[in-house]
């Protein structure tokens, strides 16, 4: 990549204290963009203030979507070196999901060197309270104006960056979660293992109608026989029965979580049997009624382990380990996060140093 420019403020807005983070609220000083086009490929990386974007209406992005992003965490250790964790499992998912949505791909090398770099020069953010992080967001859109529909020939390429809060202020809390049959998030041969907008906007819907009726969440099923289970918002979902640990096997229709592929990876090396594959809601169900359904939890990069204390399909609620966080639900948190922040020791090589000196 050539040298990536760097604009820098004149004065650095006041940042907000570490207590009172939400979730994507406010933004870093600076923004990373680059350019697309299909002469010169991905050109004038740079570094500039965080700023609005000026576009036209008839930008094509406004209308048939074509965007794509990821989402990481940026975290501080004791000796105050910001870490990031698995950032080339991101720069590859982001190009699956550009392959999908007829979007250019990026060297993976390009996509780290630009997060470092972002992270680098807005370090300052990085938020240091217990449970906190400095969110980052690369994502990209179509960049052209033009109504026709076709892919477009035009791409920007842009990372934001948010100090958020802590998932869980009091600690984590098991969630209730409602088993939707009506409304599906994904097909297979659909873009559901792609991180594309309109996943999203299609998934509000039946997670608005869960909110009204008291629920956090929606468990997916599958979207042609609504019989096996898929995510759970916007996360992998595991399911511990019987003293194994079961999650979807990714057919397609399921985003691969770089959360969930450490999850897998922690507990097989913990020495847990793990398997991948297709789980029906039938057999949740009967696992339950046996009393063998003794832990589930969702994952992704935002909460990290997500417990569920509740799972609600058609008439029945599935209370789970007496809506009490298990065991090895807690375990995964506190080991995934202390490996993140530092605080414990990384026998995988999972987390990498912004500045490598
Ligand atoms: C991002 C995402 C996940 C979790 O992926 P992580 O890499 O673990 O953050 C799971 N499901 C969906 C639908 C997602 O968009």
């Amino acid at each position: 990549m050539k040298e990536i420019r760097i604009e820098k403020v004149d004065e650095r807005k006041e940042r907000p204290n570490d207590s009172e983070l939400g979730f994507g609220q406010t933004f870093t000083d600076h923004m990373f963009v680059m350019d697309y086009d299909e002469k010169d490929g991905w050109y004038d990386p740079r570094i500039i203030p965080y700023q609005s974007l000026e576009m036209e209406p008839a930008k094509a992005t406004f209308h048939y979507g074509q965007t794509t992003f990821e989402g990481m965490k940026a975290y501080k250790n004791e000796k105050g070196e910001a870490l990031l964790f698995r950032p080339e499992k991101n720069a590859k998912r982001f190009n699956n999901s550009n392959s999908r949505m007829c979007m250019p791909e990026m060297d993976p090398e390009i996509f780290v060197k630009a997060v470092k770099k972002a992270v680098e020069v807005d370090q300052d953010w990085i938020p240091t309270k217990e449970g906190t992080s400095l969110y980052i967001r690369p994502f990209a859109i179509s960049d052209e104006v033009y109504l026709g529909l076709k892919a477009a020939s035009k791409y920007k390429f842009m990372i934001i960056m948010s100090p958020v809060g802590a998932y869980y202020p009091q600690g984590l809390e098991p969630t209730r979660i409602y088993v939707e049959t009506e409304y599906v998030r994904a097909v297979r041969g659909g873009t559901g293992s792609a991180k594309t907008g309109g996943n999203y906007a299609s998934s509000l819907k039946a997670k608005h109608k869960a909110a009204q009726n008291g629920y956090d969440e929606v468990l997916w099923l599958d979207g042609v026989e609504r019989k096996y289970v898929e995510e759970v918002g916007a996360m992998n979902v595991f399911f511990k029965m019987d003293g194994k640990v079961v999650t979807p096997s990714l057919e397609g229709s399921i985003l691969a979580g770089i959360t969930r592929d450490s999850v897998i990876k922690m507990l097989k090396n913990w020495g847990y049997e793990v398997e991948e594959r297709k789980i029906t809601i039938k057999e949740l169900v009967n696992a339950y009624k046996e009393g063998k359904l003794e832990e589930a939890f969702g994952t992704g990069t935002a909460a990290v382990i997500a417990p569920i204390g509740e799972l609600s399909y058609n008439d029945l609620d599935m209370e789970i380990n007496n809506f009490e966080i298990g065991d090895l639900t807690q375990k995964l948190y506190d080991n995934l996060t202390g490996i993140q922040t530092g605080k414990l020791e990384d026998p995988y090589g999972w987390t990498e140093k912004v500045l490598d000196k």
